[in-house]
């Protein structure tokens, strides 16, 4: 059995510039990746099968899972007679703004790399990933980049400066589609990229909390109010920034001392079911 890590994701930034003709939104993102994992086993199968065994009840264990989706686009693009059994320890939250699924997609096309020696580039993988879903171009290469396009033109950045996080993700599931249905370009306040790619590249700490920002925020906020509240708590109990990740409903937060960090997570504890508190990953050798 090989084992791969598949780390959640967070957005420094999230801006979305325009609707395109095919319908996709043109965005601008930062990400850095978390010290928040699943932990994806691969075994391969002589029947040639793909299956998934997974610990979590809530994601599918079929073709709509995107981990099984990867393996099989492996297999049709290589013409791979294996199959393999694929094991998902299921540690983030799902449909959360960590790109949890994208994540173990991710790591399944690393790990199969491996597995069936195909000796493929991170670049290809990346590719091949973004047939999959918009955040799996980011996943397969971990650490921190501008993402553009759709999200899978990925443009490697420095690690920032060395914080940490608590994430917490309130009792609901947000729909990514609605969020994006629902957002108005016109009456957004669009996240300065260029400044938090500043503070990440002169390791500016205080710059980069100034500069955190997510177009998505207000949409969410208004279909899910308890995600209001959640950041309301975090700024109170003392994190530098606060921000909601993806289309939410998680709110991180960044503290640069360890014992404000036990401070907001206790605190938070009260309010939400799902805390953690946990290290900024950011370097891309990171992952394995
Ligand atoms: P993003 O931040 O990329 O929008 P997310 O964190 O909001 O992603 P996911 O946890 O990836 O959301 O889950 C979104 C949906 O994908 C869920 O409804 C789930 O059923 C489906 N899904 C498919 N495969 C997986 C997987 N391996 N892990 C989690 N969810 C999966």
């Amino acid at each position: 059995m090989l084992y791969v890590k598949a780390p959640a994701k967070i957005n420094l930034t999230l801006d979305v510039l325009y609707k395109r003709p095919d319908q996709y939104h043109e965005v601008e993102m930062i990400m850095t990746t978390v010290d928040l994992a699943d932990r994806i086993g691969l075994d391969s199968r002589k029947d040639g099968q793909i299956l998934i065994s997974s610990s979590s009840g809530f994601i599918p264990n079929d073709s709509r899972n995107l981990a099984y989706q990867a393996a099989q686009l492996l297999k049709d693009t290589y013409g791979i007679q294996e199959g393999v059994l694929i094991t998902i320890d299921k540690q983030i939250p799902i449909a959360a703004g960590l790109a949890g699924g994208s994540s173990d997609a991710a790591a399944t096309l690393r790990g199969l790399n491996k597995l069936w020696n195909l000796n493929l580039s991170l670049d290809t993988l990346a590719e091949l990933g973004a047939k999959i879903g918009s955040d799996v171009s980011f996943c397969v290469y971990g650490g921190t980049a501008l993402a553009t396009g759709r999200g899978e033109k990925i443009q490697e950045l420095p690690a920032p400066p060395t914080c940490w996080v608590v994430l917490a993700k309130p009792k609901i599931g947000v729909s990514t589609a609605q969020v994006y249905g629902a957002l108005r370009l016109d009456e957004v306040k669009h996240p300065n990229t260029k400044q938090m790619i500043e503070a990440i590249e002169t390791e500016n700490y205080d710059l980069m909390c100034d500069s955190v920002g997510n177009v998505l925020e207000t949409v969410t906020f208004n279909l899910h109010p308890e995600v209001v509240m959640i950041k309301e708590q975090m700024k109170r109990f003392g994190a530098d920034a606060v921000l909601m990740s993806g289309s939410g409903p998680t709110v991180f937060g960044l503290v640069d001392s360890e014992s404000r960090l036990s401070r907001i997570y206790n605190g938070l504890r009260g309010f939400c079911e799902e805390v953690f508190a946990i290290r900024m990953l950011g370097e891309r050798n990171s992952l394995d």
